[in-house]
């Protein structure tokens, strides 16, 4: 049953929102008017009115309720990232940058125990804010530094997820603190960027797949 304070998936038509259920608010979307007070009680999957009423997912928490000021990572991504990185409970995750939270969110809801990195305070401060207000901070350990100068042990991190301008620079250290034989996954908006990857991470790494996820929607 929905509470007051609960978040709440609203769907009106081809429209959805994401709130925090207030019973002074209200929303209104063309003529029809949902009272939040209406909604206590409510369970997933009821109706008031023109609205349905549903418990968000993560992923309707990541595009509905994150507040982004970089770039995301999306959830057609990062939810497959994830598994195929294995950053499940029990194991520990190198990520950086940590942006705003959109895949750390994933990695820790996938269980796993999350040491992320970000050089900008600004986004530093919006990751964190982000997966505390969905409850989602879990095992995660925020650092607000550069991966350059970051103090990392060799060996110490079961998979790596690297989402920066240019991964270059760091590819020995990346391959340092994993342990022998582990997963990191590269995102890179352009084919030049992969081909340059590609060339700096022979030697280093031993198998390699380079690959874009495209989602067709069906109405
Ligand atoms: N994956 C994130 C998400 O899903 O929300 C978005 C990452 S955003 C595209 C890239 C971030 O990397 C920026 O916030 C940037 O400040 C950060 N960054 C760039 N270089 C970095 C470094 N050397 N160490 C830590 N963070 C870095």
């Amino acid at each position: 049953m929905f509470r007051e304070g609960d978040w709440v998936l609203i769907v009106h038509g081809e429209r959805k929102f994401l709130r925090r259920i207030d019973p002074k608010d209200s929303i209104n979307v063309r003529k029809d008017v949902l009272r939040f007070r209406d909604v206590i009680g409510k369970e997933g999957g009821d109706r008031v009115g023109n609205f349905y009423l549903f418990k968000p997912t993560l992923e309707d928490i990541i595009l509905y309720g994150f507040k982004r000021e970089t770039q995301i990572v999306y959830p057609k991504d990062s939810f497959y990232i994830a598994l195929k990185i294995g950053a499940v409970r029990g194991k520990r995750v190198l990520e950086f940058g940590t942006g705003s939270g959109a895949m750390c969110a994933v990695l820790a809801s996938a269980g796993s125990e999350v040491h992320t990195f970000e050089i900008r305070e600004r986004f530093f401060k919006l990751a964190k804010k982000n997966l505390e207000r969905f409850g989602l901070e879990g095992e995660v350990h925020f650092y607000r530094e550069d991966f350059a100068t970051a103090e990392v042990k060799v060996e110490e991190f079961d998979c790596a997820f690297v989402d920066v301008r240019d991964p270059l620079p760091y590819l020995e250290k990346v391959y340092a603190c994993l342990k022998k034989g582990s997963p990191v996954c590269f995102l890179l908006p352009t084919t030049n960027q992969v081909a340059s990857l590609l060339a700096s991470a022979r030697g280093l790494f031993g198998d390699f797949e380079v690959k874009e996820i495209l989602v067709r929607e069906y109405n």
